[in-house]
């Protein structure tokens, strides 16, 4: 079940692993959350969605739109009944359709589970949603070995949570070998990136946290804007979130600076090429947290908690706040020592581009305790050196 573009990026490896395996009959289905965003992202894997829910246009706050989603997804189960429902990380619709799986007593797989900040209001409603989903799944795929612990804390069942790695990594090299694959495609890339930093060092931004909306955004826009005036010979770089909370604060603050680029969503192939070539990344996204350290770029993370602090405790990201005063004094450091050099040929903390492969072996060895038993023993997160380094040469 997919309701927006990171659940669409993490769950499409997963997809095209139980793709490949022949006694599995897979709906893909997204829920109407975000429906062209993840569209779009499912394309640049090469997946169409087989279902796709009509959602009611007039449920806006958040309680009315799980209420819908809740009612969309437990009418799909009913029409179409499924043996299992997997749900991703802790949108509406990863609860909605943990819940109705509950109701429909089909059992529920919660890939990225146990990220927690332990703050209910932050990220709101985010951190709520994931810990409901935990008494009600019967698999966990824990992404960290934290995120492992943090399941065991809250007296989750040992046998059902597993380390898998974070399927983002997957998902990056499942893009990397189709850019690789066509030449024309790393053609476009690259003249595209020239374009639209004018050949400069990029500093990418990507911003959209709800708890941010309102001064707090302006407040880091302002930050924002103060760097690309001090750094003049950088191009920042944003693909600006079309929630008007968000594209109203950064437009009226950022559309005049001369070295600002503010682009529509990109698509995934493109988001990942502009962040493997960026020096400096500012964000609050959570997959690009995850996603930046495999191609060693340092991440500013604009929040005041994060619940993925394996990347801070590596040293690819800081946790800057949200005061402009903060990420600037932090920006400029990084970029005075010229980005990302430092860290290029570290490991990436969230795994090692295999957590689809080891997921599909845990479902499917679900009724089977040795074949369980063995495939959770394999589940260790280890990043060979080299990928790092192939990820980064293909851009370069
Ligand atoms: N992303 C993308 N295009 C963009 C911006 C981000 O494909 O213009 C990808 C990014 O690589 C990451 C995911 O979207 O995998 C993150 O989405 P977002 O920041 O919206 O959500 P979060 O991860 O914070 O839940």
């Amino acid at each position: 079940m997919i309701g927006t573009r990171p659940e669409a990026i993490k769950l499409a490896p997963v997809a095209l692993a139980l793709r490949r395996e022949p006694g599995v009959q897979l709906t893909v289905c997204l829920s109407g959350q975000h429906p062209a965003m993840a569209r779009d992202a499912l394309t640049s894997f090469g997946i169409v969605p087989d279902a796709e829910l009509a959602l009611d246009a007039t449920a806006t706050t958040a309680g009315a739109r799980f209420t819908d989603l809740h009612r969309a997804i437990s009418a799909l189960l009913d029409r179409q009944p499924q043996d299992r429902i997997i749900v991703q990380g802790d949108t509406s619709t990863a609860l909605a359709g943990a819940i109705a799986g509950f109701h429909a007593g089909v059992p529920v797989a919660h890939v990225e589970a146990g990220l927690r900040t332990g703050n209910l209001a932050g990220p709101w409603p985010e951190e709520g949603y994931r810990r409901m989903i935990a008494p009600i799944a019967d698999l966990h795929f824990a992404p960290t070995e934290r995120a492992r612990q943090n399941l065991l804390a809250e007296g989750v069942d040992p046998a059902s949570v597993h380390l898998t790695g974070n399927t983002v990594v997957d998902a990056l090299i499942a893009v990397r070998a189709l850019i690789a694959k066509s030449p024309a495609t790393a053609q476009r890339l690259a003249d595209w990136r020239h374009d639209i930093s004018g050949g400069k060092p990029i500093v990418l931004v990507t911003l959209h946290r709800r708890e941010s909306h309102g001064s707090i955004l302006t407040g880091v826009a302002t930050a924002l804007r103060d760097l690309a005036e001090e750094f003049r010979d950088y191009a920042f770089v944003l693909p600006v979130h079309p929630n008007p909370a968000v594209s109203g604060s950064i437009r009226s603050v950022l559309a005049d600076q001369p070295n600002v680029r503010l682009l529509d969503p990109l698509g995934y192939e493109d988001f990942v090429y502009v962040m493997s070539a960026a020096s400096l990344i500012v964000t609050d996204s959570g997959g690009v947290q995850e996603e930046a350290p495999t191609f060693g770029v340092p991440i500013l993370v604009v929040r005041n908690e994060s619940e993925r602090p394996e990347a801070i405790a590596a040293g690819f990201a800081q946790l800057t706040g949200t005061e402009p005063d903060r990420i600037l004094a932090a920006a400029r450091d990084i970029l005075q020592r010229g980005g990302k050099s430092d860290l290029r040929g570290k490991v990436n903390p969230f795994g090692d581009g295999t957590a689809s492969d080891r997921i599909v072996r845990l479902l499917l060895a679900r009724n089977d305790a040795d074949a369980a038993a063995d495939a959770a023993a394999e589940a260790i997160v280890v990043a060979p050196p080299d990928l790092a380094a192939d990820l980064v040469r293909f851009v370069q």
